[in-house]
């Protein structure tokens, strides 16, 4: 297992203004917030650091349909504002389960979810297609551990990611 690589890119918090909501303003570095999917309410606080990037709410910082806590900053990497307190469903999202490696050690793939597999690499795309797709079904363990010998058995390498 290796640590989830999140490269900061922003692009899963700028879908979820509609799913992330501040309902009341409870001092100037706190909120209380609506979170639309899991249906909870919860209290959340500025990072004592980020708060004057929170301030920031025109483009480049902040646009329109973001969640209402991301934040670009002046490096063109994106911010959490509310980070510690980010709801569950931030927490335990990963936009890939695992990375697949070839030979000289280069990405060939990601898989995100349990086993779509986004490729430029004809062989490996063809060999995912046919053998290792069809056992999607399998319980998760037997899965991954299927995906591996089948994977290795054609010089890949898996590379999965924490939960
Ligand atoms: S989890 Fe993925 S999509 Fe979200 S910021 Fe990290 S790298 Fe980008
Ligand atoms: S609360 Fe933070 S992690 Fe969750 S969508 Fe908003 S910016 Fe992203």
């Amino acid at each position: 297992m290796t640590a989830f690589p999140c490269s900061r890119c922003g692009k899963c918090c700028m879908s979820l203004g509609r799913h992330i909501r501040v309902i009341k303003t409870t001092s100037p570095r706190s909120f209380l917030i609506s979170v639309g999917v899991t249906r909870e309410t919860l209290p959340v606080q500025l990072v004592p650091s980020l708060v004057s990037l929170y301030s920031q709410k025109e483009p480049p910082a902040w646009e329109t349909g973001w969640c209402p806590f991301l934040r670009r900053e002046a490096g063109g990497l994106f911010s959490c504002t509310i980070y510690p307190f980010r709801p569950r469903i931030c927490r335990g999202f990963r936009c890939m389960t695992m990375r697949i490696l070839d030979r000289s050690g280069h990405e060939a793939g990601r898989v995100k979810g349990r086993s779509s597999l986004v490729s430029d690499d004809p062989r490996l795309v063809e060999l995912w297609d046919d053998a290792v797709a069809p056992l999607a079904g399998l319980p998760q363990k037997e899965f991954v551990s299927r995906c591996r010998e089948i994977l290795a058995s054609h010089g890949f390498e898996v590379d999965m990611f924490d939960e």
